[in-house]
């Protein structure tokens, strides 16, 4: 578990997607968009061909969501084929996604002025709500563990 996602990917909260894709292709990654890729998904990454394809029909925010997710993907080598490892995968890139793409500063700032409002939240940041989600998720098991040190010290 990495807790500097942004140590490996240079993706910033403030990226555009189209500085993203660029960011991309310096590492090589092929980037593509198509439709209706299938399974819900808003985005795959294959290493066969060491490609991220980004569901087309969404908008600009759940593609630029997507690709920093798939670019974590890659960034660890998680085929989408692995289907053993992908839970756990999973949630390693949603969590690294939310921390690289949310600003923690920004973020409390905004959740004071939408009183806790996780659509207005995401709308504030550019994100998507479920990365809302997935980063208040990271801030209540942080949260559990200083309760926890506390009590035991
Ligand atoms: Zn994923």
């Amino acid at each position: 578990m990495s807790d500097d996602p942004g140590g490996r990917l240079k993706i910033t909260a403030h990226m555009t997607y189209g500085q993203m894709r660029k960011y991309a292709t310096s590492l090589n990654v092929n980037i593509a968009s198509a439709p209706n890729i299938g399974h819900g998904l808003a985005g795959v990454y294959d290493d066969a061909t060491n490609s991220i394809v980004v569901e087309r029909r969404m908008t600009y925010t759940q593609k630029r969501c997507a690709l920093a997710h798939e670019l974590v993907h890659w960034s660890h080598g998680d085929s989408f084929r692995d289907h053993v490892l992908h839970a756990k995968a999973e949630r390693r890139a949603r969590r690294e996604t939310a921390l690289m793409l949310i600003d923690p500063i920004e973020y409390a700032s905004a959740e004071s002025v939408y009183e806790g409002n996780i659509y207005d939240i995401a709308e504030g940041l550019d994100v998507t709500p479920q990365l809302i989600t997935d980063y208040q998720y990271l801030l209540d098991a942080k949260r559990s563990i200083i309760k926890n040190e506390r009590i035991r010290a």
